[in-house]
C-alpha cells in the first residue's frame, strides 16, 4: 500500500504541515483598474456623484481631508466655474468657494446678474484639500480629472470659466500662463471656454480685477449673446 502525503510527512518528522488559508489573487494591472475607474466615473448619474467622489481613495488627500468637495450649484446651469481645490473653509463645509475668495466670486457673479446655485455651477479640479492649500500635484489632479470631466458632461454649459492656472493647465492641457490666456475664447470639449485670474489672486492683486472683470463681460457675451 502507497503511503499517502501526510504520512510520509509524519514519517519524515515534518509536521504540521503548513496550509495557506487565503487564496493569494494578484492585483489587477493598475492600468486596467484605472481604466474600470474612469470608465465608471463616466457614467455616474448626479444620484451617485457626490458619495462617489466622498469613498474615493485614489489619491492620498483622502486622508487629509475632513469632507470631500464634489460641486455646488444647478446641475443644468448655463455656467460652469471651475476653481483649483477646497481650502480650509471648503473642507470643513463641504462646498466649494465659501471663504474670502467665495465672497468674491459670489461679488463677481452678482454683478454678472447671476448667483451661485441660480444657473451656475461651481467646481474644483480638485475635489479634497491639499494640505496647507499647496497647489495640486499633477497625479492628484489627474486622479480626479474624471470626475470634472463627467461634471462637464452631465451639465453641459453653455461655456466654463477656468478661475486661475490649476484650472486653465488641466482643461486646455496647457503650461501657458493666466496672462497669456485670458481675454479671449478658447473650447473645452466643444464648450466654450473663457480663463481669467483666480479670486484669491485677485484679493493680493487688486489693479487685475478690471481685467477678471473684461473676462466676465466676454463670458456674458458668449453666454447671452444678445444681451
Ligand atoms: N479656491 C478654490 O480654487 N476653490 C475653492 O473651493 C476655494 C478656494
Amino acid at each position: 500500500m502507497t503511503a499517502t502525503r501526510d504520512e510520509i510527512l509524519v514519517e519524515l518528522g515534518l509536521t504540521p504541515t503548513w496550509r495557506r488559508r487565503h487564496a493569494v489573487v494578484p492585483p489587477p494591472p493598475a492600468s486596467q483598474d484605472g481604466e474600470s475607474r474612469s470608465a465608471r466615473i463616466a457614467s455616474l448619474a448626479w444620484v451617485d456623484f457626490a458619495a462617489d467622489v466622498d469613498a474615493c481613495t485614489a489619491c492620498g488627500l483622502c486622508r487629509s481631508r475632513n469632507k470631500s468637495v464634489p460641486g455646488v450649484g444647478d446641475t443644468s446651469a448655463e455656467w460652469l466655474f471651475v476653481g483649483e481645490a477646497p481650502g480650509a473653509e471648503e473642507d470643513a463645509r463641504g462646498e466649494p468657494f465659501v471663504g474670502q475668495a467665495g465672497r468674491l466670486l459670489d461679488n463677481m457673479l452678482a454683478a454678472l446678474g447671476i448667483a451661485r446655485g441660480r444657473n451656475v455651477y461651481i467646481a474644483n479640479v480638485l475635489k479634497c484639500r491639499p494640505p496647507n492649500n499647496r497647489a495640486p500635484e499633477p497625479a492628484e489632479s489627474d486622479a480626479c480629472r474624471p470626475y470634472l470631466e463627467r461634471q462637464v458632461e452631465l451639465i453641459r454649459p453653455k461655456l466654463i470659466v477656468a478661475l486661475g492656472k490649476s484650472a486653465a493647465s488641466l482643461l486646455l492641457n496647457t503650461d501657458a500662463t493666466i496672462a497669456s490666456l485670458r481675454g479671449r475664447l478658447h473650447q473645452y470639449q466643444g464648450v466654450p471656454l473663457v480663463v481669467t485670474y483666480h479670486p484669491a489672486y485677485l484679493l493680493r492683486n487688486l489693479p487685475d480685477k478690471a481685467k477678471a472683470w473684461e473676462d466676465m463681460l466676454l463670458a456674458r457675451r458668449t453666454v447671452a449673446p444678445g444681451a
